[in-house]
């Protein structure tokens, strides 16, 4: 059996260690000329079923890799005004680690055959029941399977599913982290803490490794390369849609928070990067399409506000699943008909569930500069 999978992003190379794992030959095509291209580290929480589920797909001596490479994150939720007096909690969130993005996807990336460089334009169903991808350079390639991990914008998604649809959540963001230091640390004690102003809030995460990624990967596992990277702290601006973030974001945010905390504005002013990730979008749930020989994972199929931590953990359930559907060897459309009637369920619940937490981090008026 050969499986392609189109999106070299964190549920696309957790399904190709699964399937490498159990022997299944597979090729993922991203289409990224290399994986460092555009800014893509920030904290990602990993914890309970998700994080089961990527130490399922990940063989085990690269378990010890991960275990050092990431970061404590348990503890209470606070929430807290402008001057950081705290005025509420959130309850627990799942324990487990804080991992960055950009260490997970470079050891995800551990041995996988990816191949750079190939943007899916179209795929075509043969009549001997395999399946062509063709790319943007000319080539293509077929398999058994074609597996569409190509994000929210997917390009598989948008051929199988025409009718899927995204809704925009009504908020967008701009991202930044700033190298960790006590100062900063201590303002995030627990899991995390939400900043509520009347406009905006800021949601800031600590994303502490227990040890430099990289020097843990040399002495660990000395044919996985991690980038150097130092601690840090992820603040998030949570934006009503009508905010012109077309200037400098880092302006954008000094202004909406000129009057907050001084820590806070010094938080923004010393970040190392600032990024727009645009306007939050989530899935509306589909019904099961009838089982073709292309299927969908993570955000491609059911992505959600991050209000909930549950995105890439749910594209590590969705691979993990798949991965065993496709090692049980039974006919290939039954075990993907299996998988995509569990995904559907467990992604569209973490889909509702997010949505369900997204108010507690919201603002609440609409920002005008
Ligand atoms: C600020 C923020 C915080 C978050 N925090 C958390 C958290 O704490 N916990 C959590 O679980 N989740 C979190 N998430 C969500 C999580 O990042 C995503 O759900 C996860 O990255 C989705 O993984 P994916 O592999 O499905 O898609 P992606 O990571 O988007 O990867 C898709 C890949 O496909 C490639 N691609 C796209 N189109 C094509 C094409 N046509 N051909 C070939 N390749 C293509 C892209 O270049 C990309 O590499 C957060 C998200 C944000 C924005």
């Amino acid at each position: 059996m050969r499986v392609a999978v189109i999106g070299a992003g964190v549920g696309g190379l957790c399904l190709a260690q699964g399937l490498v794992r159990a022997g299944i030959d597979v090729r993922v095509y991203e289409r990224d000329p290399a994986v460092d291209n555009r800014y893509q580290g920030f904290r990602i929480g990993l914890g309970g079923p998700g994080l089961a589920a990527l130490r399922e797909c990940l063989p085990p001596r690269l378990h010890t890799v991960l275990d050092a490479s990431t970061g404590q994150l348990d503890g209470s939720r606070r929430i807290v005004d402008t001057q950081l007096k705290q005025t509420g909690e959130m309850g627990e969130m799942y324990g487990g680690m804080a991992t960055d993005r950009r260490v997970l996807r470079h050891l995800l990336l551990t041995g996988m055959p990816v191949e750079f460089g190939k943007q899916l334009t179209r795929y075509d169903e043969l009549p001997d029941g395999t399946v062509r991808a063709s790319f943007a350079d000319g080539t293509n390639v077929t398999a058994d399977l074609l597996v569409g991990a190509d994000g929210v914008n997917s390009a598989v998604r948008r051929q199988l599913l025409p009718h899927a649809e995204l809704v925009q959540a009504g908020f967008g963001g701009l991202l930044g982290r700033t190298t960790l230091t006590d100062r900063f640390a201590a303002l995030v004690p627990g899991f995390g803490t939400a900043v509520q102003g009347d406009r905006v809030s800021m949601l800031l995460g600590k994303m502490q490794f227990r040890r430099p990624p990289h020097l843990a990967a040399v002495e660990l596992a000395p044919d996985v390369a991690l980038p150097p990277t130092s601690s840090y702290l992820r603040w998030v601006m949570m934006l009503p849609p009508d905010t012109d973030t077309s200037d400098d974001p880092r302006e954008v945010v000094l202004d909406l928070i000129r009057d907050w905390h001084p820590i806070l504005n010094d938080l923004v002013r010393d970040a190392d990067t600032v990024a727009d990730i645009g306007q939050i979008r989530y899935a509306k749930p589909v019904d099961h399409w009838g089982t073709r020989p292309v299927t969908l994972l993570g955000d491609a199929i059911h992505v959600m506000p991050p209000s909930g931590g549950l995105g890439a953990n749910t594209a590590f359930v969705d691979a993990a699943t798949l991965t065993r559907e496709l090692a049980g060897g039974g006919p290939l459309p039954a075990s993907v008909e299996r998988y995509e009637h569990a995904m559907l369920d467990h992604g569209f619940a973490a889909v509702q569930h997010s949505l369900d937490a997204t108010p507690q981090f919201v603002p609440t008026r609409a920002a005008r500069r």
